[in-house]
Order: C-alpha cells, then structure tokens, then sequence
C-alpha cells in the first residue's frame, strides 16, 4: 500500500488529533436487519455527532492539522450541507472565521443549521462546482484555507478512524457497506480494514441518479454529471476532475459499487424509523436498503455505516403519508 501517501499512522494520528471534538459511536447489533438478511448486522451510528454527521471526523483532522496562522485567518468550504455543519462547528469551537459556500439546492434546515454555528453562509449557482470556484476566489483574496470535503489526504485520515473504532468494537467485521459520493468516507474506512485484513469485503452503495464516483470508475477517468433531485442528497456533487485521492483509492479498496433505485432508500429509511425508531437521511440509509434486497448474499458480519440525519421534517412527513 505503499502508493498511498495515506498510512495507518496518520489514521492513528487523526483518531489522538480529534479525541477533544469526536466522541466514540455505537456500533449496534440490529436483531431485525439480522433476521431479514441472514447475516450478522451491524449498525454503525455516525448520526450521533453533534453535528449528526461522520464529516465532522475529518473536518475537525483538518482544521487541527493547520498550523496556528492559517487557522487565523479562517477557513471556507463548498458543501451539499453536512461537510460545511462540520466545518462551521470546528471552526466555532476554535474561535477562527469560517465562510460557507453552498448551491441552491442545499436543503433549507441544512442553511438554518449553518447560520446557528455562526458561520457566513454564502449561495452561488447550483452545483457543488460552482460554490467551490468562490471558495478559491476566497482563498486568493483573504487567505483563507479551503476545506475539501472528501478529496484531501487529513479528511480521509479522519474518515478513516470510523474503521479503527469498527475494529476494536467489533474484530469479527468481514464486510462493511458505505454510502458513496465524493468517497472520502469509502477511502478512509476500505484503507483502514484491507490494510488490517484484505479480505475484508467493501461494497459502496449509491443512488442510480447522478452516481458520479461509479460513472467515472467506469470511463477511468473523472468525469461531470448533471445533479438530479433524490433522497439521498447528501450524496450529490462531482468527485472533482482533478481528484487526486479519492478516484484511486476507491478503484483500488471498492470490491463492488452498486447503484440503487429511490425505492430501496425509501424502504431503508422506513425500516429503521419503524424497527430501530431512528430517523436518519436518505443517504445514510441507503445501505440498510441494499441489504435488504441482498438477502443471503452479504458477509457473515457486516458493518453498515449509518451516516447522518440532517433530513427536513416536510420529506418525513411525506415518506410516512406514503407508506
Ligand atoms: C458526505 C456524506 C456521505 C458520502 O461521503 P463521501 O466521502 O462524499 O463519499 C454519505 N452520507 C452522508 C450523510 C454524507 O454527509
């Protein structure tokens, strides 16, 4: 693993580094997923941040890793929401400036939550590209530093701790399904668990609408897709024609990425809000939906990543006047 400039140390690093801002999550045995996929469960619970999201994990890795006067003069990020949370919150627990920069199609409780954090929020165009060209104006004008929310070598390490602490909670995990979008999350766990044991399976499920990380897997190259509206918003946003971590590292540790319809991360919401009373987002229950049509098919003891629950009350009340 030797050309990734990513090691086991700097994932043990960033676990000490934000040991101060991140607590340990559950990982939960769930008897009823048990029962429906004739496997061992487990759920990991990363909605139980502060923030309700893992992204505080490498936001807060980052933001400490900075030396002391570029923590000064702030920092800024584009985001679809729960990676500006991040920021905004490390940013104000440190006391140093924190600009925001987000699309339109940043759901409204998302924008409310980020003004509460005392960050300068701003809105431009309507894509994750377009906010993140403001971010680099930023950077030139003020000196700010430019938060990346998944694309960075520290915000991986610090997705990465998730696979640390699945380890140690439980070292019998033989596969783990993890939301995808930019693939930060997928890059940090998948490093953490073939780099203890390669035979561990990593399977990444995202929406079959605007999958980019799959899309561009299958050119070889990255490429750009149009943003269309679904559940799981948190997993919009290009991965970034640049990239220089994520689209390998993905290539590399992803044993399978599968694409889902919105019917099956309907049906994962709904099965937790009625088997487990949690009320999480759509893309952090869109691994509890692939499970569940995967029955007989997953490792003996798998571990889902739950991953946030920043959802707007008007698209739970919807989902529950459906179903
Ligand atoms: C960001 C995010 C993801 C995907 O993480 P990536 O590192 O971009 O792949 C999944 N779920 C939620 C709730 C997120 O906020």
């Amino acid at each position: 693993m030797d050309d990734f400039s990513v090691s086991l140390r700097d994932v043990w690093r960033a676990k000490k580094r934000i040991a101060g801002i991140i607590n340990q999550t559950p990982l939960i045995y769930s008897e009823p997923l048990s029962q429906c996929t004739e496997a061992n469960i487990y759920l990991k619970l990363e909605q139980s941040h502060p923030t309700g999201a893992f992204k505080l994990r490498g936001a807060a890795n980052k933001i400490l890793s900075l030396e002391e006067e570029a923590q000064q003069k702030g920092v800024t990020t584009f985001s679809t929401g729960n990676h500006g949370i991040a920021v905004a919150y490390v940013a104000a627990e440190l006391g140093i400036p924190c600009t925001v920069c987000i699309s339109n199609r940043v759901p409204a409780a998302k924008v409310n939550r980020l003004k509460k954090l005392k960050a300068v929020v701003e809105k431009v165009g309507s894509s994750q590209d377009d906010a993140a060209d403001r971010c680099r104006q930023l950077e030139k004008e003020k000196g700010m530093t430019v938060i990346k929310p998944f694309d960075d070598k520290e915000v991986i390490a610090g997705q990465g701790t998730i696979g640390l602490e699945i380890i140690e909670q439980c070292p019998d995990i033989d596969e783990v399904i993890i939301p995808l979008s930019g693939g930060g999350l997928l890059s940090g766990i998948a490093f953490v668990m073939k780099s203890i044991d390669p035979s561990t399976r990593i399977t990444g499920v995202t929406m079959k609408k605007s999958s980019v990380m799959l899309e561009s897997l299958g050119h070889g190259r990255p490429v750009r897709l149009e943003e269309e509206d679904t559940l799981a918003d948190s997993l919009l946003g290009g991965i970034g024609l640049d990239n220089h971590y994520t689209f390998s590292l993905t290539k590399k540790y992803m044993d399978e990425g599968v694409r889902v319809e919105e019917k099956v991360i309907e049906n994962g919401l709904l099965f937790l809000m009625e088997h487990h009373k949690m009320i999480v987002e759509g893309a952090a229950a869109i691994g509890v939906g692939h499970a569940l049509v995967h029955k007989g098919q997953l490792q003996k003891n798998t571990a889902i990543i739950v991953t946030g629950n920043n959802i707007d009350h008007e698209v739970i009340t919807g989902l529950l006047r459906q179903s």
